[in-house]
């Protein structure tokens, strides 16, 4: 059967921020650009993002850039590529001034100036005092931004495909990327959209854990289809628990509620982060509150009947400032949790929310994967950006609302790459006559199993043995144990069945399709958390509580063939100021 093939400058894989900076900036340089989205490009998980976008603008007092690149390697526990972590904090200033002249509606001072919000983490005079530098649309500030990035591309004449799914990479002979094969969801159609270069943008997989903040988009995609293209995956044992989960639903209540002054209580009624973190207190980096409020509830001071969650207190702020600057928040809370916080506190937990690894690339948005001796060989004509790409500018632990702001620096820098790349190489090179055949072997299989496991079954199995396997507290025998149990999953995996076999909007297909994605990432995450033999950000052991800089200074690379790790250097040479040195993490 042929498959039929369309070709382009550009392919970018995700229409959430970060592909749609980066297809923005490619054709505005007049490349013929294609962007795939699962679902409309604004209903990505950007959308979803409240609280800010981080930029050392100063507006409310003084701040710097290079006071924002310290939190943030601070923030990494000293995992973060001192390079990307540089290019990113010097360019936040730019990057924000350019969203709001693209029409971005930030929330304004009274001097007319962008509203800053203070946030975890992000402190002046290199770590000394709170600072406010979190600049935000009330609690909406990703919808706003997403909105006004498409409304770019349309000016822009970036052409969409919405609703198409990408199934696999395409590799010529020499390793290059050329390409993409693509599902159309309404039709159920195979193509293969060839280009000279290739971005992935395809965000988070949250949905690995059976507790997430994230949307059930979310499954790894990218991750997926570059393991199967036998490229690694990066640091992928660091996964950020954000502290305010809704407690039995999942939905994310912003930091910005801390931000604005909101607390957290046991069931003492004690703000207990006063003891764990007593500077920053509720504004301490994502991992220690979340370790916090893990041992409080472990120790028996968690809220309720069973005694399983802390309380988020509000009212103090007075009904104008949560109305003015929280509205969505209280919406939520009344929505999911049954509670309006302008009386009441709201019932949280530690819940999934972003992942630190993921991709490989350089502070260029170059997809990097070891080549003989050169651990940072590029992988010709592929590039990534946002959540799903590794920097590493997060490293072991990411600050709020250092997202927003990697998606728009490294989408834009990815662009640029790609724009360069392609003037150089300004020829398609030809595509393999077996460029489809995995795809539609995978296809094939799916179509042609029978007695075969069911797909929701697999998956909840994959959540069950992530969620209770690398949670916030690890030990080597729940490290251990959830490496054979996610083994075993993943033979059912390459045994799923679908009942529905009919070709227009076959949902069944594409979930069975995203579970080959979350067996790689669940399998990623398992495996090299359990190598790691130490405590560092988001990975916290009990049996390893310090964090070792002798022998675990380094990124970890996970393949999936034979689930083999290795390891590379942290790039601790920034590009033009001095290597920030490791300190102990304190708040
Ligand atoms: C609830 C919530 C609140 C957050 N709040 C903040 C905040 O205030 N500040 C901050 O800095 N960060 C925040 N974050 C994190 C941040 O929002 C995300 O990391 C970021 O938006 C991810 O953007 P992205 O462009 O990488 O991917 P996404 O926005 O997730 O977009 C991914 C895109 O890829 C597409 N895609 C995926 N797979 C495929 C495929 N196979 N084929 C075709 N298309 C595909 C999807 O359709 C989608 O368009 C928040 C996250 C959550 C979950």
């Amino acid at each position: 059967m042929t498959v039929p093939v369309r070709r382009f400058d550009a392919v970018i894989v995700g229409g959430g921020g970060a592909g749609l900076r980066a297809a923005l900036q490619l054709s505005e340089a007049g490349l013929n650009t294609a962007v795939l989205s699962k679902v409309f490009p604004t209903r990505s998980h950007t959308v979803a993002a409240q609280g800010g976008i981080s930029a050392s603008l100063g507006n409310v007092q003084e701040d710097r850039w290079d006071w924002h690149m310290y939190d943030t390697v601070k923030g990494s526990d000293w995992l973060g590529d001192q390079d990307a972590i540089e290019f990113m904090c010097r360019k936040a200033p730019e990057a924000v001034i350019e969203l709001e002249h693209f029409g971005m509606p930030f929330d304004r001072l009274e001097n007319g100036k962008i509203y800053q919000r203070p946030f975890g983490g992000h402190m002046a005079d290199f770590g000394k005092t709170p600072v406010q530098r979190a600049c935000a649309v009330a609690d909406r500030t990703g919808h706003a931004m997403l909105h006004t990035l498409y409304q770019r591309n349309v000016r822009a004449n970036t052409q969409f495909f919405v609703e198409w799914m990408a199934l696999d990479l395409i590799r010529n002979e020499d390793g290059d990327v050329i390409g993409v094969t693509a599902l159309e969801m309404e039709t159920g159609d195979v193509f293969i959209l060839h280009a000279k270069a290739v971005l992935f943008a395809t965000g988070g997989a949250g949905r690995i854990f059976a507790a997430s903040t994230n949307a059930f988009i979310n499954t790894g995609d990218g991750l997926g289809m570059v393991a199967r293209a036998g490229l690694p995956l990066e640091d992928m044992e660091f996964w950020q628990f954000h502290p305010t989960g809704v407690a039995g639903a999942g939905v994310l209540i912003t930091e910005g509620v801390r931000g604005e002054g909101g607390i957290l209580l046991n069931c003492n009624g004690e703000r207990f982060m006063e003891r764990y973190a007593p500077t920053a207190k509720d504004l301490a980096s994502r991992d220690v509150v979340s370790r916090a409020m893990a041992v409080e509830i472990f120790e028996g001071r968690g809220c309720g009947k069973n005694k399983d969650h802390v309380l988020l207190k509000l009212d103090h702020l007075g009904p104008d400032k949560i109305n003015d600057k929280l509205p969505g928040i209280r919406e939520i809370a009344i929505k999911f949790a049954g509670v309006d916080p302008i009386k009441d506190p709201i019932p949280v937990v530690p819940t999934c929310h972003y992942m630190m690894g993921g991709i490989p690339t350089n502070y260029k948005g170059e997809v990097i994967a070891p080549k003989g001796d050169d651990v940072e060989a590029k992988v010709e004509g592929f590039y990534a950006a946002g959540e799903c790409a590794c920097a590493s500018v997060h490293g072991a632990n990411r600050l709020g609302t250092n997202s927003l702001l990697d998606l728009v620096v490294f989408g834009k820098s990815a662009g640029d790459s790609m724009i360069e790349f392609i003037k150089q190489n300004p020829e398609l090179k030809p595509l393999p006559a077996n460029a489809a055949d995995f795809s539609m072997a995978r296809l094939a299989r799916l179509e042609n199993q029978v007695d075969g496991e069911s797909v929701d079954d697999v998956r909840r199995e994959i959540q069950q043995v992530v969620q209770r396997h690398a949670g916030v507290f690890r030990t080597q025998d729940v490290l251990a144990e959830g490496v054979t149990q996610i083994l075993e999953v993943a033979k059912k995996v390459g045994r799923t069945t679908i009942k529905d076999k009919s070709k227009v909007w076959n949902t069944a297909r594409i979930e069975a399709l995203e579970l080959d994605n979350l067996i790689e990432v669940a399998k990623a995450t398992l495996v090299s958390a359990e190598a790691r033999k130490e405590s560092r950000g988001a990975h916290a052991r009990d049996d390893y509580p310090d964090r070792h800089d002798d022998e675990w200074m380094k990124h970890t690379l996970f393949y999936s063939e034979a689930n083999r790790l290795t390891y590379k250097p942290v790039h601790n040479q920034p590009l033009s100021v001095d290597y920030i040195k490791p300190q102990k993490r304190v708040y």
